[in-house]
């Protein structure tokens, strides 16, 4: 028997998430976001579940290539565009949009010799200041780009830093809109400005996160109204079980120690399962249909929890870490992070179900 822990992905929960978003967003269309491994759920099987989507946003090639091989005709967006000028050889064969955010970038289109023209995003820097053109230099970048015969057409994208807060994007939105003038396709909303702007959905919006059932804010409070649904579920079984003492500790660095009797289980899911160490006693825990607490240190295969008040936990009952009982971003924020950073670290050995 290989050891209980499994993700298990609900394509359905997928498909509910991507229709959720597309009634918030009017008629601007939808990049679904899939870099790193769809956020961990694998975007090998999960693209699937986001077929009716209008196109994918990837980061690296291989993201792209294999989704053509899979049959994905429709429109794939390189988000940071391309990192060396062989790329666009790649590009231009499995027919790929890219960003350009760089100067380099443009000489490297100039000079490519291609099938077919490309479509570009190019990046303006509304103040994130990561990547993109700034707004004194980004009228002379689009006519530049406009004229070459290498391009077919052009958008505008930027990318907030701060949409989770409500003026957040007030800044950015501004210098954005500077260039409404030149009557360019836009697209610069990321998930929180898809659930919290509407006046940043323009013409295409990128959604990540939120396509996962998890919060753009780290906190699921922000997000419970909009009815999305996690689409992964980290699950688990409780392979040992134990009647300890009040005085007694648990774990590595004793870490925690009993004020009174405690029935306590130890669960098969440690750090290097993507479990985060630093998720402090209390952070909750889903057994036998009960939230649980965590306690004491998580050991790289291990963690322990309170099964004191769930009477009818037993070896081999179901434990959920995250998921559609207990939200990624409940068990981030105990840990000092974000659920975006929970599920794109789920470790390889863990296998995924659908
Ligand atoms: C990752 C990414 C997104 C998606 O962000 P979410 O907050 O997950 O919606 C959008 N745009 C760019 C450029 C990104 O890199």
């Amino acid at each position: 028997m290989p050891r209980p822990i499994r993700a298990v992905i609900h394509l359905q929960s997928l498909e509910h998430n991507l229709s959720v978003i597309r009634q918030n967003i009017g008629a601007a269309k939808i990049w679904s976001v899939l870099k790193a491994d769809a956020y961990g759920h694998g975007i090998h099987r999960v693209w699937r579940g986001l077929k009716n989507t209008d196109g994918f946003a990837v980061l690296d090639l291989h993201e792209a290539i294999l989704l053509r091989e899979e049959g994905w005709e429709g429109p794939i967006l390189l988000l940071e565009g391309f990192f060396q000028q062989e790329d666009l050889q790649v590009i231009d064969q499995y027919q790929l949009t890219t960003s350009v955010h760089s100067h380099w970038q443009l000489t490297a289109i100039e000079q490519a010799t291609l099938h077919q023209p490309l479509s570009v995003y190019i990046k303006l820097n509304s103040g994130m200041n990561r990547l993109g053109f700034t707004t004194e230099e980004y009228v002379s970048v689009v006519s530049k780009l406009q004229s070459m015969a290498n391009v077919k057409n052009v958008t505008l994208m930027s990318h907030f830093a701060n949409s989770d807060i409500p003026s957040g994007i007030d800044q950015p939105l501004q210098k954005i809109m500077q260039f409404d003038g030149l009557h360019l396709n836009t697209c610069i909303a990321n998930s929180g400005a898809v659930l919290w702007h509407k006046n940043t959905h323009y013409d295409w919006v990128r959604a990540g996160i939120v396509l996962y059932g998890a919060s753009p804010s780290g906190k699921w409070s922000d997000i419970e109204k909009y009815n999305l649904q996690a689409a992964m579920s980290l699950q688990s079984e409780i392979i040992a079980i134990h009647e300890i003492q009040a005085g007694e500790s648990i774990g590595y660095g004793s870490k925690f120690t009993t004020t009174k009797p405690m029935h306590i289980a130890t669960v098969a899911c440690g750090y290097a399962d993507g479990y985060p160490r630093h998720a402090p006693s209390g952070t909750p825990v889903w057994c036998n249909g009960m939230r649980c607490s965590l306690l004491g240190a998580v050991s790289m295969d291990m963690l322990t929890i309170d099964i004191s008040d769930c009477p009818d936990a037993k070896l081999g009952s179901l434990v959920e870490l995250w998921g559609q009982n207990i939200p990624v971003d409940d068990v981030a924020e105990a840990a000092g992070t974000i659920g975006y950073e929970l599920l794109c670290a789920l470790a390889r050995r863990v296998p995924i179900d659908f």
